[in-house]
Protein backbone atom coordinates (compact mmCIF):
# COMPACT_ATOMS: atom_id res chain seq x y z
CA UNK A 1 0.00 0.00 0.00
CA UNK A 2 1.19 3.43 -0.85
CA UNK A 3 2.58 5.95 1.96
CA UNK A 4 -0.13 8.88 1.26
CA UNK A 5 -1.36 9.87 4.32
CA UNK A 6 -4.85 9.54 5.70
CA UNK A 7 -5.70 7.52 2.75
CA UNK A 8 -9.67 7.45 2.26
CA UNK A 9 -12.09 4.43 1.96
CA UNK A 10 -15.77 3.64 2.23
CA UNK A 11 -16.81 1.40 4.77
CA UNK A 12 -18.40 -0.96 2.34
CA UNK A 13 -21.93 -0.54 0.34
CA UNK A 14 -22.83 1.74 -2.06
CA UNK A 15 -25.98 2.79 -3.84
CA UNK A 16 -26.96 0.17 -6.73
CA UNK A 17 -27.77 1.72 -10.36
CA UNK A 18 -31.50 1.88 -11.01
CA UNK A 19 -31.49 -1.04 -13.86
CA UNK A 20 -30.03 -3.33 -11.11
CA UNK A 21 -32.60 -3.34 -8.52
CA UNK A 22 -35.03 -1.18 -7.00
CA UNK A 23 -33.00 2.31 -5.06
CA UNK A 24 -32.92 2.94 -1.20
CA UNK A 25 -33.52 0.14 -0.31
CA UNK A 26 -32.42 -2.93 1.71
CA UNK A 27 -32.73 -6.18 0.74
CA UNK A 28 -34.29 -4.86 -2.84
CA UNK A 29 -34.76 -7.48 -5.35
CA UNK A 30 -32.88 -7.54 -8.76
CA UNK A 31 -34.73 -6.51 -11.53
CA UNK A 32 -32.92 -8.35 -13.84
CA UNK A 33 -31.85 -12.57 -13.62
CA UNK A 34 -29.68 -15.30 -15.26
CA UNK A 35 -26.74 -14.36 -17.47
CA UNK A 36 -28.47 -10.91 -17.64
CA UNK A 37 -28.12 -10.30 -13.86
CA UNK A 38 -24.42 -11.17 -13.81
CA UNK A 39 -23.33 -8.87 -16.67
CA UNK A 40 -25.25 -6.49 -15.12
CA UNK A 41 -23.86 -6.78 -11.83
CA UNK A 42 -20.28 -6.62 -12.79
CA UNK A 43 -21.18 -3.65 -15.08
CA UNK A 44 -22.55 -1.79 -11.45
CA UNK A 45 -19.39 -2.97 -9.77
CA UNK A 46 -16.99 -0.89 -12.66
CA UNK A 47 -19.99 2.02 -12.55
CA UNK A 48 -19.60 2.13 -8.52
CA UNK A 49 -15.36 1.37 -8.83
CA UNK A 50 -15.58 4.99 -11.28
CA UNK A 51 -17.55 6.70 -8.79
CA UNK A 52 -15.05 5.89 -6.31
CA UNK A 53 -11.90 6.77 -8.03
CA UNK A 54 -13.99 9.91 -9.52
CA UNK A 55 -14.47 11.32 -5.92
CA UNK A 56 -11.27 10.17 -5.02
CA UNK A 57 -11.40 7.77 -2.53
CA UNK A 58 -8.01 5.75 -2.38
CA UNK A 59 -8.92 2.81 -1.22
CA UNK A 60 -11.81 1.49 -2.81
CA UNK A 61 -14.16 -1.83 -3.09
CA UNK A 62 -16.72 -3.29 -5.19
CA UNK A 63 -19.40 -1.20 -3.48
CA UNK A 64 -21.35 -4.61 -2.53
CA UNK A 65 -22.63 -4.28 -6.04
CA UNK A 66 -23.29 -8.24 -6.44
CA UNK A 67 -24.29 -8.82 -2.75
CA UNK A 68 -28.20 -8.14 -1.94
CA UNK A 69 -27.53 -7.73 1.81
CA UNK A 70 -24.04 -7.71 3.22
CA UNK A 71 -25.04 -11.16 5.52
CA UNK A 72 -27.11 -12.96 3.86
CA UNK A 73 -25.86 -12.89 0.02
CA UNK A 74 -22.71 -14.77 1.53
CA UNK A 75 -25.12 -17.52 3.61
CA UNK A 76 -27.22 -17.77 0.58
CA UNK A 77 -23.73 -19.68 -0.79
CA UNK A 78 -23.57 -22.41 1.91
CA UNK A 79 -24.72 -25.46 2.74
CA UNK A 80 -26.78 -26.34 5.81
CA UNK A 81 -28.50 -23.31 5.78
CA UNK A 82 -32.64 -23.56 4.45
CA UNK A 83 -33.92 -20.39 2.89
CA UNK A 84 -37.20 -22.07 2.49
CA UNK A 85 -37.53 -22.85 6.12
CA UNK A 86 -37.85 -19.25 7.81
CA UNK A 87 -38.10 -17.91 11.28
CA UNK A 88 -38.57 -14.33 12.66
CA UNK A 89 -36.01 -13.73 14.85
CA UNK A 90 -35.26 -10.52 16.59
CA UNK A 91 -31.98 -8.78 14.85
CA UNK A 92 -29.72 -7.40 17.38
CA UNK A 93 -32.18 -6.95 20.13
CA UNK A 94 -33.74 -4.56 17.79
CA UNK A 95 -35.80 -4.99 14.97
CA UNK A 96 -37.53 -8.97 13.83
CA UNK A 97 -36.96 -10.40 10.44
CA UNK A 98 -37.93 -13.24 8.72
CA UNK A 99 -34.71 -15.37 8.55
CA UNK A 100 -33.33 -18.52 7.62
CA UNK A 101 -32.72 -21.93 9.19
CA UNK A 102 -29.58 -23.63 10.01
CA UNK A 103 -30.65 -27.15 9.29
CA UNK A 104 -27.20 -29.12 9.48
CA UNK A 105 -23.52 -28.66 9.35
CA UNK A 106 -22.77 -25.47 7.29
CA UNK A 107 -19.44 -25.64 5.17
CA UNK A 108 -18.87 -23.28 2.10
CA UNK A 109 -18.80 -25.78 -1.18
CA UNK A 110 -17.15 -23.45 -3.67
CA UNK A 111 -15.99 -19.18 -3.13
CA UNK A 112 -18.22 -16.77 -3.04
CA UNK A 113 -16.89 -13.84 -3.85
CA UNK A 114 -13.29 -14.54 -5.18
CA UNK A 115 -14.82 -13.67 -8.89
CA UNK A 116 -15.84 -10.92 -7.77
CA UNK A 117 -13.01 -9.82 -6.34
CA UNK A 118 -10.75 -11.25 -9.04
CA UNK A 119 -12.99 -8.71 -11.73
CA UNK A 120 -12.43 -5.78 -9.42
CA UNK A 121 -8.34 -6.13 -9.22
CA UNK A 122 -8.55 -6.52 -12.73
CA UNK A 123 -9.60 -3.14 -13.32
CA UNK A 124 -8.06 -1.19 -10.59
CA UNK A 125 -4.31 -0.45 -9.65
CA UNK A 126 -5.65 1.36 -6.34
CA UNK A 127 -5.56 -0.71 -3.34
CA UNK A 128 -9.08 -2.93 -2.69
CA UNK A 129 -10.44 -3.33 0.73
CA UNK A 130 -12.92 -6.44 1.07
CA UNK A 131 -15.87 -6.61 2.99
CA UNK A 132 -17.35 -9.84 4.59
CA UNK A 133 -20.08 -10.33 7.80
CA UNK A 134 -18.23 -11.01 10.80
CA UNK A 135 -18.90 -14.61 12.67
CA UNK A 136 -21.17 -13.15 15.38
CA UNK A 137 -22.80 -10.68 13.22
CA UNK A 138 -23.43 -13.67 10.46
CA UNK A 139 -25.73 -15.92 13.84
CA UNK A 140 -27.30 -12.91 15.09
CA UNK A 141 -29.16 -13.20 10.89
CA UNK A 142 -30.66 -16.95 11.32
CA UNK A 143 -32.45 -19.24 13.15
CA UNK A 144 -30.05 -22.23 14.36
CA UNK A 145 -32.18 -25.65 14.77
CA UNK A 146 -29.10 -27.84 14.37
CA UNK A 147 -26.01 -26.51 16.66
CA UNK A 148 -28.54 -24.98 19.21
CA UNK A 149 -25.17 -22.79 20.18
CA UNK A 150 -24.34 -19.45 19.02
CA UNK A 151 -20.65 -19.84 19.48
CA UNK A 152 -20.38 -23.33 18.17
CA UNK A 153 -22.07 -21.58 15.30
CA UNK A 154 -19.75 -18.92 15.13
CA UNK A 155 -16.57 -21.04 15.31
CA UNK A 156 -17.84 -22.53 12.41
CA UNK A 157 -18.63 -19.83 10.40
CA UNK A 158 -15.11 -18.53 11.65
CA UNK A 159 -13.28 -21.42 10.09
CA UNK A 160 -15.38 -20.91 6.24
CA UNK A 161 -14.72 -17.22 6.89
CA UNK A 162 -11.25 -17.99 7.15
CA UNK A 163 -11.00 -19.88 3.77
CA UNK A 164 -13.07 -17.02 1.61
CA UNK A 165 -10.51 -14.60 3.50
CA UNK A 166 -7.41 -16.68 2.15
CA UNK A 167 -8.84 -16.97 -1.39
CA UNK A 168 -9.98 -13.48 -1.73
CA UNK A 169 -6.35 -12.30 -0.48
CA UNK A 170 -4.41 -14.60 -3.26
CA UNK A 171 -6.33 -12.84 -5.76
CA UNK A 172 -4.89 -9.49 -4.94
CA UNK A 173 -6.98 -7.99 -2.04
CA UNK A 174 -5.27 -5.67 0.43
CA UNK A 175 -7.53 -5.16 3.17
CA UNK A 176 -9.65 -7.91 4.63
CA UNK A 177 -12.51 -6.14 6.60
CA UNK A 178 -14.80 -7.91 9.29
CA UNK A 179 -18.60 -6.39 9.55
CA UNK A 180 -19.25 -7.35 13.10
CA UNK A 181 -21.94 -4.08 14.44
CA UNK A 182 -22.85 -7.23 16.68
CA UNK A 183 -20.30 -5.88 18.67
CA UNK A 184 -21.99 -2.76 19.69
CA UNK A 185 -25.02 -5.21 21.28
CA UNK A 186 -23.62 -8.18 23.01
CA UNK A 187 -21.00 -7.45 24.87
CA UNK A 188 -20.36 -10.80 27.12
CA UNK A 189 -20.35 -12.81 24.20
CA UNK A 190 -17.58 -10.20 22.61
CA UNK A 191 -15.50 -10.99 25.22
CA UNK A 192 -16.44 -14.73 25.77
CA UNK A 193 -15.88 -15.31 22.17
CA UNK A 194 -16.47 -12.84 19.72
CA UNK A 195 -13.12 -11.71 19.57
CA UNK A 196 -11.71 -15.32 19.61
CA UNK A 197 -13.75 -16.10 16.78
CA UNK A 198 -12.72 -13.01 14.27
CA UNK A 199 -9.01 -13.86 15.08
CA UNK A 200 -10.29 -17.41 13.81
CA UNK A 201 -11.19 -15.79 10.85
CA UNK A 202 -8.03 -13.96 10.41
CA UNK A 203 -5.53 -16.42 10.78
CA UNK A 204 -3.16 -16.78 8.67
CA UNK A 205 -3.81 -13.68 6.22
CA UNK A 206 -0.66 -11.75 5.31
CA UNK A 207 -2.94 -9.22 3.84
CA UNK A 208 -4.29 -5.94 6.47
CA UNK A 209 -7.61 -7.44 8.31
CA UNK A 210 -10.23 -4.51 9.43
CA UNK A 211 -13.33 -4.68 11.91
CA UNK A 212 -16.15 -2.58 11.79
CA UNK A 213 -18.07 -1.68 14.08
CA UNK A 214 -21.05 0.27 14.07
CA UNK A 215 -24.66 1.89 14.70
CA UNK A 216 -26.33 0.24 11.88
CA UNK A 217 -27.46 1.69 8.52
CA UNK A 218 -30.04 4.60 8.79
CA UNK A 219 -33.02 2.58 9.11
CA UNK A 220 -35.89 3.32 10.98
CA UNK A 221 -35.26 0.63 13.68
CA UNK A 222 -31.76 1.45 13.96
CA UNK A 223 -32.24 5.37 14.38
CA UNK A 224 -34.92 4.51 17.03
CA UNK A 225 -32.53 2.68 18.69
CA UNK A 226 -29.97 5.16 18.87
CA UNK A 227 -32.57 7.36 20.28
CA UNK A 228 -32.22 4.96 23.34
CA UNK A 229 -28.72 4.95 23.96
CA UNK A 230 -28.18 8.42 25.37
CA UNK A 231 -26.49 11.22 25.27
CA UNK A 232 -23.29 9.50 25.43
CA UNK A 233 -22.74 6.16 23.40
CA UNK A 234 -19.75 4.40 25.18
CA UNK A 235 -20.22 0.66 23.52
CA UNK A 236 -16.76 0.81 22.19
CA UNK A 237 -15.86 0.74 25.44
CA UNK A 238 -16.93 -3.22 25.82
CA UNK A 239 -14.71 -4.24 22.46
CA UNK A 240 -11.92 -2.06 22.32
CA UNK A 241 -9.88 -3.46 25.28
CA UNK A 242 -9.91 -6.68 23.45
CA UNK A 243 -9.59 -5.69 20.55
CA UNK A 244 -6.28 -3.62 21.05
CA UNK A 245 -4.75 -6.72 22.54
CA UNK A 246 -5.80 -8.93 19.01
CA UNK A 247 -4.26 -9.05 16.24
CA UNK A 248 -6.83 -7.41 13.65
CA UNK A 249 -4.48 -4.34 11.99
CA UNK A 250 -7.54 -2.00 11.40
CA UNK A 251 -10.88 -0.57 14.05
CA UNK A 252 -13.42 0.81 11.63
CA UNK A 253 -15.65 3.10 13.45
CA UNK A 254 -18.74 5.44 13.57
CA UNK A 255 -17.71 9.11 14.75
CA UNK A 256 -19.79 11.37 12.50
CA UNK A 257 -22.66 12.97 14.31
CA UNK A 258 -22.75 10.09 16.50
CA UNK A 259 -22.49 10.32 20.64
CA UNK A 260 -19.09 8.75 20.81
CA UNK A 261 -16.95 10.17 22.53
CA UNK A 262 -14.14 10.43 20.65
CA UNK A 263 -11.21 9.46 23.52
CA UNK A 264 -12.79 5.91 23.92
CA UNK A 265 -10.52 5.79 20.63
CA UNK A 266 -7.38 5.50 23.16
CA UNK A 267 -8.50 2.36 23.94
CA UNK A 268 -6.93 1.05 20.61
CA UNK A 269 -4.02 3.06 20.77
CA UNK A 270 -1.45 1.26 18.27
CA UNK A 271 -3.62 -0.18 15.88
CA UNK A 272 -4.90 1.65 12.67
CA UNK A 273 -8.51 3.48 12.79
CA UNK A 274 -11.13 4.24 10.14
CA UNK A 275 -12.60 6.85 11.20
CA UNK A 276 -16.13 7.21 10.11
CA UNK A 277 -16.23 11.19 9.50
CA UNK A 278 -19.72 10.41 7.14
CA UNK A 279 -23.08 10.33 8.35
CA UNK A 280 -24.68 7.68 6.41
CA UNK A 281 -28.12 8.22 8.48
CA UNK A 282 -28.60 11.38 6.87
CA UNK A 283 -29.13 12.79 3.27
CA UNK A 284 -27.37 16.09 4.25
CA UNK A 285 -23.80 16.18 2.82
CA UNK A 286 -20.75 17.03 4.69
CA UNK A 287 -18.97 19.77 3.92
CA UNK A 288 -15.25 19.58 3.69
CA UNK A 289 -15.13 21.30 6.67
CA UNK A 290 -17.07 19.80 8.80
CA UNK A 291 -14.89 16.09 7.67
CA UNK A 292 -11.91 17.97 8.37
CA UNK A 293 -12.99 18.88 11.97
CA UNK A 294 -14.06 15.24 13.04
CA UNK A 295 -10.67 14.09 11.56
CA UNK A 296 -8.57 16.82 13.84
CA UNK A 297 -10.48 15.31 16.35
CA UNK A 298 -9.56 11.85 15.70
CA UNK A 299 -6.25 13.02 15.36
CA UNK A 300 -5.74 13.61 19.26
CA UNK A 301 -5.92 10.14 19.91
CA UNK A 302 -4.72 8.44 16.95
CA UNK A 303 -1.07 8.82 15.65
CA UNK A 304 -1.14 10.30 11.78
CA UNK A 305 0.02 7.82 9.91
CA UNK A 306 -2.82 5.19 11.72
CA UNK A 307 -5.52 7.46 10.66
CA UNK A 308 -7.89 6.01 7.76
CA UNK A 309 -10.87 8.59 6.88
CA UNK A 310 -14.24 6.48 6.34
CA UNK A 311 -17.96 6.45 6.78
CA UNK A 312 -19.80 5.70 9.54
CA UNK A 313 -21.28 2.63 7.70
CA UNK A 314 -22.16 1.64 4.24
CA UNK A 315 -24.17 3.48 1.98
CA UNK A 316 -26.66 0.78 0.30
CA UNK A 317 -29.91 2.78 1.51
CA UNK A 318 -29.01 6.56 -0.09
CA UNK A 319 -29.17 7.85 -2.91
CA UNK A 320 -26.78 7.59 -5.41
CA UNK A 321 -26.39 11.48 -5.89
CA UNK A 322 -26.22 11.97 -2.36
CA UNK A 323 -23.81 9.41 -1.45
CA UNK A 324 -21.58 10.60 -4.15
CA UNK A 325 -21.77 14.17 -2.25
CA UNK A 326 -21.02 12.29 0.32
CA UNK A 327 -17.68 10.06 -1.22
CA UNK A 328 -16.59 13.81 -2.23
CA UNK A 329 -16.67 15.81 0.86
CA UNK A 330 -14.53 12.70 2.50
CA UNK A 331 -11.97 13.30 -0.06
CA UNK A 332 -12.38 17.03 0.30
CA UNK A 333 -12.11 16.57 4.05
CA UNK A 334 -9.50 14.39 4.22
CA UNK A 335 -7.34 16.56 1.71
CA UNK A 336 -7.05 19.78 3.81
CA UNK A 337 -6.04 17.59 6.57
CA UNK A 338 -3.21 16.57 4.70
CA UNK A 339 -2.21 19.72 3.66
CA UNK A 340 -2.03 20.75 7.36
CA UNK A 341 0.06 17.57 7.95
CA UNK A 342 2.51 18.04 5.67
ZN1 LIG B 1 -21.76 -0.52 9.47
Amino acid sequence: MSNLLLPTSTAGSLPKPVWLAEPEKLWSPWKLSGDALREAKQDALLVSLQEQISAGIDIVSDGEQTRQHFVTTFIEHLDGVDFNQRETVRIRNRYDASVPTVVGAVSRPKSVFVDDAKFLRQHTDKPIKWALPGPMTMIDTLYDAHYKSREKLAWEFAKILNEEAKELEACGVDIIQFDEPAFNVFFDEVNDWGVATLERAIEGLKCETAVHICYGYGIEANNNWKKTLGSEWRQYEESFPKLQASSIDIISLECQNSHVPMDLIELIRGKKVMVGAIDVATNTIETADEVAATLRKALQFVDADKLYPCTNCGMAPLSRSVARGKLEALAAGAALVRKELA
